[in-house]
């Protein structure tokens, strides 16, 4: 075989490899958008209805029966939805309303109810949807004795994860979705952590931190876009009339992180000779070496004690300090222990002089 033949024969081989190789990159559920091989949902009786469920002092009323003051149209004029008796009602063909306000992670409530009078069935039959930052879809649609497509049911991120169960009332009963958002994070135009959903339908978990793979879509699957951090509550007209009520959001911030490193202080290397000298049973504590390290023992918990001078320590995950005095002479004197919430003085102790 010939240099140039043995070359074509290499690179056939490597081709025919490739075309063995899966045709599509597998999605992460391993299911494919709308598979009716999908298994359908359990059904769940959920619990007696709370609803309406009063807002919290904090929370941002989006929704509260009197107007549509809060939402505007896709194109920022006047939302077109109609308000009668408290409730908001989608306007077939009148589009989607959207919140003015723009929201990143957040806990959402929102009571919906299904057309009392049944028309249509499957995607057809009280369809309508919450949209967290416009993209991600927690489907709404009358799901009481309504199959469709599994990633279709109420209750579903649209497209992606099926609810856990089918947890659906009656057409025309007041239901609730209470959603805790994450909203996605990149790092430049690298998606760091995807877009969290935990949805509770009438009370009952559906979803439990499904990650969205994407903006929701009908059939296709849409990528993140690093661009977007925050959008608008959506609310769906999918043609059909399905009514609102009580919508309140709060939005939520990553709780606070230490101002300065004073916690963390710098590391002081404590020579192995002290280190000895430090351990021995203590009053109401004892300091023993572990490896290389000094661990103060009390009530059979060990923290990990970081020296940050010859006579100082904090504790490496644990609030608190352990101090040293020492006499004129360079003896171990007393030990301070500061440990509980107001970093106050709670003992002092002496290591008993051995035996
Ligand atoms: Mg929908």
């Amino acid at each position: 075989m010939s240099r140039t033949s043995l070359c074509i024969f290499a690179t056939t081989v490597l081709l025919l490899q490739g075309a063995a190789l899966p045709a599509f990159a597998q999605l992460p559920t391993g299911w494919k958008a709308h598979d009716l091989k999908r298994p359908a949902p359990p059904v769940v009786t959920p619990g007696e209805s709370n609803l309406p469920l009063k807002a919290p002092s904090d929370a941002i009323i989006l929704f509260d029966g009197k107007d549509l003051s809060n939402w505007r149209s896709k194109n920022g004029g006047k939302a077109k939805w109609k308000v009668v008796d408290g409730v908001m009602e989608s306007v077939p063909k009148s589009g989607y309303v959207f919140s003015k306000q723009k929201f990143g992670d957040c806990q959402l409530h929102v009571e919906w109810a299904s057309p009392a009078n049944v028309k249509g069935k499957s995607q057809q039959r009280g369809n309508s949807g919450v949209f967290l930052m416009e993209l991600f879809e927690v489907q709404v649609l009358d799901c009481y004795n309504n199959p469709t497509y599994s990633d279709g049911n109420a209750g579903s991120i649209y497209g992606q994860y099926p609810p856990l169960v089918n947890a659906s009332r009656k057409p025309g009963e007041w239901q609730s979705y209470d959603i805790v958002f994450k909203r996605p994070r990149f790092d430049g135009d690298k998606l760091v952590s995807p877009a969290m959903l935990t949805v509770l339908h009438n009370g009952v978990l559906i979803q439990n931190h499904s990650k969205a793979f994407g903006p929701t879509a009908w059939m296709v699957h849409d990528e993140y876009d690093p661009l977007i951090t925050e959008g608008s509550l959506g609310l769906q007209d999918h043609g059909n009339p399905v009514r609102y009520r009580n919508i309140w959001i709060r939005p939520l911030t990553d709780p606070p992180r230490p101002e300065s490193k004073e916690e963390y202080p710098k590391e002081h290397q404590l020579s192995d000779e002290m280190k000895n000298r430090l351990v021995g049973q203590y009053e109401g504590f004892s300091i023993e070496k572990r490896g290389d390290s000094l661990f103060c023992v009390m009530a059979d918990r060990p923290l990990e004690m970081v020296p940050v001078s010859e006579t100082e320590f904090v504790f490496r995950k644990t609030a608190g300090s352990l101090i040293f005095t020492q006499t004129d002479d360079g003896q171990l004197d007393e030990a301070y222990l500061m440990l509980d919430a107001a970093r106050r003085k709670v003992s002092t102790v002496r290591k008993p002089a051995p035996e």
